[in-house]
């Protein structure tokens, strides 16, 4: 029987189309480590992996089983963008300041193909990245998006 996780509403197309995970056991109060990462979504594995690669004595722990969160269930989309478009973002906390987190955004995906390929993981990944503004009204803001885009970050072509 396909085993439900509790805090994932039904099953995930992942968990559908791989293979069984392998079970780790529960913590049973004898176990010991210098850093006890919580939590086995993306940010959790990736802190411990890099942390065991330092060579430090690290333990990884979730209540459910990794990747049952959010890291489990998303659409798979290495994109640039953040959750507010960048005029609002600009409003908000200033122009460098706004481009200072869509560097981060970019550096991010540029560590995670890193990631990939220094450890040999099939990601599949196919670049580039189709917005679809499904309303006129948003014509504005992605205008604004496609010019911040080839002007502060490393995006070669942008097309509207
Ligand atoms: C439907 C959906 C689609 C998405 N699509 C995209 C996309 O296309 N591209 C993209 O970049 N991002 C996408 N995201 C966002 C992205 O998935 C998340 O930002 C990312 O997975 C967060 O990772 P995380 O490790 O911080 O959290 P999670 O993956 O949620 O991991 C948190 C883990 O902590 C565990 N946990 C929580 N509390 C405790 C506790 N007290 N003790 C022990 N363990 C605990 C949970 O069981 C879980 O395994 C999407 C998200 C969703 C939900």
């Amino acid at each position: 029987m396909v085993w439900q996780s509790p805090i994932a509403p039904g099953i995930s197309w992942y968990q559908a189309t791989l293979p069984e995970r392998p079970t780790y056991p529960a913590l049973d109060g004898s176990t010991t480590a210098d850093v006890a990462v919580i939590g086995g979504g993306f940010t959790g594995l990736q802190a411990a992996c890099q942390l065991a690669e330092d060579g430090v004595d690290v333990v990884l722990i979730d209540t459910a089983r990794f990747g049952d969160g959010a890291s489990g269930r998303n659409g798979g989309q290495l994109g640039t963008g953040q959750h507010w478009w960048p005029e609002e973002m600009e409003t908000k906390l200033g122009e460098q300041r706004s481009q200072a987190f869509f560097r981060v955004a970019e550096d991010a995906k540029s560590h995670l193909l890193d990631f990939a390929r220094g450890h040999k993981i099939n990601i599949d990944f196919k670049p580039g990245q189709l917005s679809v503004a499904h309303k006129e009204v948003w014509n504005t803001a992605f205008a604004a998006m496609s010019t911040l885009w080839l002007n502060t970050i490393t995006i070669r072509t942008c097309r509207l």
